[in-house]
């Protein structure tokens, strides 16, 4: 069996999580301050907040902007539903972008369009969270005019795309954008079993997020309302939660990132050998910016026939090569659908689902496999 993802794990990182386990804090001790700063290092953020998931990092981020009732929230149509549930955590609605066909990110020129009409409607979105979808960086740039013009902020869902870039810039340097957020879930680039990261450059929104990370309580006496009353004193401010990140996961992380670039040299390398060895084959294999590098979470072909897709999955699937699809558009799901979406929202995003397969991919996949995924995929298109 090839799965479609796997981490690697190695010695040091086992190494890693039992000297924690030694060790006097299983949270809220120095490892996950020292993940936190290696990330920002890696990516150069200059704020991290560490969290035990993305998706309670993107909860965090769009309370820090200040989505609540009455505000809008649009994300790609394309994407894990995580990217869109977080708006409506927070009292906010959302809606959705559609796709470039051959990156599979948000369009600019569909949001362009979209927030025209939404301006018109006095209906303009209060946050854009644009996916770097498969680990590609959306156009960074595009969206940010657009958020010049139109007034909203941005949140980078970057959990496929740790160690990515985008021109000169590794993705979370948040030059785009307010936040980005990373996850570190097993099939992601890096791991720390659950885990996610909120980056950005503002020292404001850094402090918000860790507010809502953790209870809404702060120890920082320019944050307090009243007077310290003692060492023991603190004060809830806000309404936050318990979305920490422990020592465990952390360790984890931090041991993992010391591996991050070779993950991404190798999963660029087995990307190049698929478009090779998939070069004669009637589908699409994904492309890539030249003024960006993906970090390959997924290889994402497109079957040149719709028609065929469950066929040649299925295909796959009995011959040992576990294929997913990722994803179907978010508004096509039943409780989206039970919000009101239908049908024709996003047609390329409906278009690319119907002929999507994500290849198996993940840093210690042997060529051999490769080879074997390579044979089966012709085998089953034959
Ligand atoms: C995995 C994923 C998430 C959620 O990450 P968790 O760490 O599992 O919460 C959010 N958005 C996208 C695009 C993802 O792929």
């Amino acid at each position: 069996m090839i799965p479609y993802a796997r981490q690697s794990i190695e010695q040091e990182d086992i190494d890693a999580v039992c000297e924690v386990l030694r060790s006097d804090f299983l949270t809220q001790g120095p490892v996950v301050t020292q993940f936190e700063s290696r990330l920002t290092e890696l990516v150069e953020a200059t704020h991290a907040v560490a969290f035990n998931s993305a998706t309670s990092a993107l909860h965090a981020a769009c309370l820090s902007l200040g989505v609540g009732p009455g505000d809008s929230v649009w994300t790609s149509a394309i994407s894990f539903v995580a990217s869109a549930n977080c708006a409506l955590y927070c009292g906010g609605e959302v809606d959705f972008v559609d796709i470039e066909p051959d990156t599979f990110n948000m369009s600019v020129s569909a949001l362009s369009d979209k927030l025209a009409l939404a301006e018109s409607a006095g209906r303009l979105p209060k946050v854009v969270i644009p996916v770097h979808m498969a680990g590609q960086s959306c156009d960074m740039a595009g969206i940010g005019v657009l958020a010049d013009r139109y007034g909203f902020k941005i949140i980078e869902d970057a959990s496929h795309a740790v160690g990515g870039r985008y021109r000169n810039d590794p993705i979370g340097r948040c030059r785009h954008s307010d936040i980005t957020v990373f996850s570190f879930h097993p099939v992601k680039i890096i791991t720390s079993g659950e885990g996610g990261m909120a980056v950005t450059g503002s020292e404001e929104l850094a402090r918000r997020l860790r507010l809502y990370c953790s209870q809404g309580v702060t120890r920082d006496p320019g944050q307090m309302r009243r007077a310290p009353e003692g060492p023991w004193y603190y004060e809830q401010i806000a309404l936050g939660f318990n979305y920490r990140m422990t020592e465990i996961q952390a360790a984890l992380g931090l041991s993992q990132s010391n591996r991050l670039e070779d993950f991404i040299a190798r999963r660029n390398e087995l990307a190049n050998r698929y478009d090779h060895l998939l070069a004669d084959l009637p589908l699409d294999s994904p492309v890539v910016r030249c003024d960006r590098l993906s970090a390959f979470h997924l290889y994402i072909i497109r079957l040149r026939k719709p028609a065929e897709r469950a066929r040649v999955f299925e295909a796959l699937r009995a011959n040992g090569v576990l294929a997913n699809v990722h994803y179907a558009p978010i508004y096509t799901q039943p409780y989206y659908r039970d919000l009101g979406f239908e049908d024709g929202l996003c047609p390329v995003a409906e278009a690319y689902y119907h002929s999507a397969i994500s290849l198996p991919l993940y840093p210690a996949m042997r060529n051999e496999d490769q080879d074997q995924v390579a044979k089966q995929l012709e085998r089953a298109l034959a």
